[in-house]
């Protein structure tokens, strides 16, 4: 029985389009998202509506993007078969529930929000702050409780996020004396926050500091070559800090021998292992990791990956449509009796 709820759980994740995939993505919320589509019921949203609050000057990139993310998602594995994939701006219904949701929170709780107060310091918004930017936890609220989702496979940014939504989802449900909207839980993945290659606390699309999962053999070297280890460790003899080292950090993420990467930790600690064998170690380890994926992504065509959002959002859309009924009925809204 309780085998049973689990399974009947719905899953609902989305990407910005604001570039190709990273390797923080890749450890936060993919690899989770091709575990769990075997068992659960999968939304995958890419989130142009989302990506326009910051690129609202910008709609090429957010449009170009589309396809992009959506050939990293088949070339990791999510199988359009397992998952309804589609687009953001589709689902008009998303967008109805927003300003529905807009009422059940106030100004300052999303000015409060961590992530929200990091991205605007990140993007200079602090003294112009885009009212659809602000309000983006918001919509993210519709885009959860209209797939009536429960998990959502993510990084830890987006933990304060889904404390939003549920907020938003309890007041509905008091305030409307119903049960229709669901509270979701988010399920980080092994490393919640990959840094940048920069050694910044994050690596991200926008601050363009990350290792794209398309990243030919030649930029993926290149970029390990280039990353920050101890400035203090200039000859191989000399020790070695571990913290702060960004080679470390990817090596922990990806490097599977767990084992000899404490050797290897021990070692750096003590003197006696240069920052060019430890580079070379990560390099043979990124390029197994991402060169069937790089391969499997040749393949895929822009017409292909096309015809699967086109499906998804068909289907997307029907559940959308059913939740918005829902919601405008617990409101008590005028209901339509006529088609038009
Ligand atoms: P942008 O810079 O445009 O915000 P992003 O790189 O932050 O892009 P998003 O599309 O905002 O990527 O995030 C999509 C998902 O990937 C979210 O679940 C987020 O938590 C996760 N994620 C993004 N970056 C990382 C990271 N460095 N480590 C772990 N998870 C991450
Ligand atoms: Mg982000």
């Amino acid at each position: 029985m309780l085998m049973e709820t689990i399974e009947n759980k719905v899953v609902l994740t989305a990407d910005r389009p604001t570039g190709h995939l990273h390797l923080g993505h890749y450890v936060g919320s993919l690899r989770n998202r091709v575990k769990l589509q075997d068992s659960y019921r999968c939304f995958i949203m890419i989130a142009d509506v989302q990506a326009l609050s910051d690129n609202f000057d910008n709609p090429e990139k957010v449009r170009a993007n589309i396809t992009e993310v959506a050939k990293d998602y088949l070339s990791v594995g999510i199988s359009p078969e397992k998952c309804t994939l589609f687009v953001q701006s589709l689902i008009p219904e998303l967008f109805e529930l927003t300003v529905y949701f807009m009422n059940l929170i106030s100004v300052s709780r999303l000015e409060r929000n961590p992530t929200v107060k990091a991205e605007l310091q990140q993007k200079s918004f602090t003294d112009s702050i885009p009212a659809g930017f602000l309000a983006y936890p918001v919509s993210q609220t519709a885009d959860i409780t209209a797939f009536k989702a429960q998990l959502i496979p993510a990084g830890e940014d987006q933990l304060p996020l889904i404390e939003i939504a549920n907020e938003i989802v309890r007041r509905f449900n008091r305030t409307y004396n119903t049960n229709v909207l669901l509270e979701a839980e988010t399920m980080v993945g092994k490393v919640g926050r990959l840094v940048g290659i920069d050694g910044k606390a994050k690596a991200s699309k926008s601050l363009n500091n990350a290792i794209f999962m398309s990243d030919s053999t030649e930029v993926l070297k290149q970029k390990i070559y280039s990353m920050y280890t101890d400035p203090n460790h200039v000859k191989v003899s000399d020790p070695g800090r571990i913290e702060g080292n960004v080679v470390f950090a990817y090596l922990d993420a990806f490097y599977e021998n767990k084992a000899e990467l404490e050797e290897l930790k021990l070692k750096y600690q003590k003197g006696g292992l240069g920052d060019t064998a430890l580079k070379s170690l990560l390099n043979n380890t990124l390029q197994a990791l991402l060169m069937p994926i790089r391969e499997k992504r040749a393949e895929i065509s822009d017409d292909t990956v096309i015809d699967i959002l086109m499906a998804g959002a068909a289907k997307a859309r029907k559940i959308a449509i059913q939740t918005l009924a829902e919601v405008r009925d617990a409101i008590g809204l005028l209901k339509r009796t006529t088609d038009f």
